[in-house]
């Protein structure tokens, strides 16, 4: 089987949502937006449920609401979202590193470094899904395809959850049924213009002398939109790894006040992002510390390793250090830690030339438990004590 199609586009269906719905059993099934139920307040996000009654992100959230009278409006929590994304970005990252992120749900994947590991590129898809269902519990649609066109338009046929595969040889015919307004960069200028042709799919458009596109909207739009026409972009993915982050954070019902309590809490967050870290086989140089104060002050201090850190024990060592710049006497309402400049865990011959080799050990055991076993089976004693209290 061969892999001439080597970009995969992710897309988390209703992302915001879907994550809320995670931990509000009661909303499932139901027309459900996020958004600010204000006067002023419109739609982030809209299940399919709510979708069927024509609501769509970005619409005032009154016209929703007339549109459906027993909608459910959800206020946002782009805290928790960020951190959820963060975690949809590791799961991409560990099946390659070829990732470019469009938005907190949605990605371009290069794929073709895979081609030795699976059969062909729809297994790839599969096994994103798969996982993705199964450790965040949510839905996502994924499109295959020769490139970042067409498979931005698989996925979207693909939606809601769904996988759709578009052989190379079969783009055309993928392509050329679709509306023109599928095309990006078909605003509705360049719509009014080409409807003055008598275009209205993109077969139509492909059928275009492109001297006469040009003509009409410009050379340089022109010549894009028949090469996108006949299924040609050869845009590549680029990788946003290297200036991307990975963190995990917490927002706490009743504010923390004791040193014993930010200690633990800060151990269970290193824990946390310690496993995410060897899930994407991820490392960095740089870690940061966020403390939110209960009036939503936030300071972040940070501080940058000669080596790479990778293991959850090295991270608690990093953030006690940066303990002393906080002032604990305040309650804390949200606590996070991050790293940053991050590098493969393999990359560095040098990585853990300041870290005690054992605990790579013991990190990548725990590992291994949590994936047979689960994500709470195993833990520093302090937080796996701490859930019985
Ligand atoms: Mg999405």
């Amino acid at each position: 089987m061969s892999f001439a199609e080597k970009i995969l586009h992710a897309d988390m269906d209703a992302f915001f949502v879907e994550v809320e719905r995670r931990r509000q059993a009661s909303l499932r099934g139901r027309p459900v937006v996020v958004g600010g139920a204000g006067r002023r307040g419109v739609v982030a996000a809209a299940s399919y449920e709510a979708r069927a009654y024509g609501i769509h992100s970005a619409m005032p959230m009154s016209r929703a609401r007339s549109a459906c009278p027993h909608l459910v409006i959800v206020p946002p929590d782009h805290d928790h979202y960020s951190d959820v994304s963060a975690e949809v970005f590791a799961i991409f990252s560990s099946f390659t590193p070829q990732v470019e992120g469009l938005s907190l749900d949605e990605a371009f994947l290069d794929i073709s470094g895979l081609r030795r590991h699976y059969s062909d590129p729809a297994e790839v898809g599969r096994t994103l899904r798969k996982k993705i269902r199964h450790e965040l519990d949510l839905p996502v649609s994924v499109g295959i395809a020769a490139n970042k066109l067409v498979a931005k338009l698989a996925s979207e046929a693909a939606k809601p959850d769904g996988l759709r595969h578009v052989p190379a040889s079969e783009t055309l015919s993928f392509l050329h049924p679709l509306p023109v307004r599928a095309i990006s960069g078909v605003g509705e200028a360049t719509h009014a213009a080409l409807e003055a042709l008598g275009v209205t799919t993109v077969g139509e458009l492909a059928e275009i002398d492109p001297e006469l596109l040009g003509w009409r909207l410009g050379r340089a739009a022109g010549t894009h939109l028949a090469a996108l026409a006949r299924g040609q972009d050869e845009r590549a993915v680029v990788s946003d790894r290297q200036t991307k982050s990975v963190s995990v954070s917490e927002t706490y019902e009743f504010d923390l006040r004791t040193p014993a309590q930010i200690d633990t809490e800060l151990l269970r967050l290193c824990d946390r992002l310690g496993a995410r870290l060897r899930r994407a086989d991820l490392g960095g140089h740089t870690i940061a510390v966020t403390v939110r104060y209960s009036n939503f002050e936030t300071v972040v201090r940070q501080t940058t390793r000669r080596s790479v850190v990778t293991s959850s024990h090295d991270l608690f060592a990093a953030a006690r250090e940066l303990r002393s710049q906080f002032d604990w006497s305040r309650p804390v309402r949200l606590l996070g830690i991050a790293v940053r400049a991050l590098s493969e865990a393999g990359d560095s011959g040098q990585m853990r030339t300041d870290s005690d080799p054992r605990w790579e050990v013991v990190s990548r055991a725990i590992t291994n438990v949590r994936e047979r076993f689960g994500e709470d089976s195993v833990g520093p004693a302090r937080v796996v004590m701490r859930k019985d209290i």
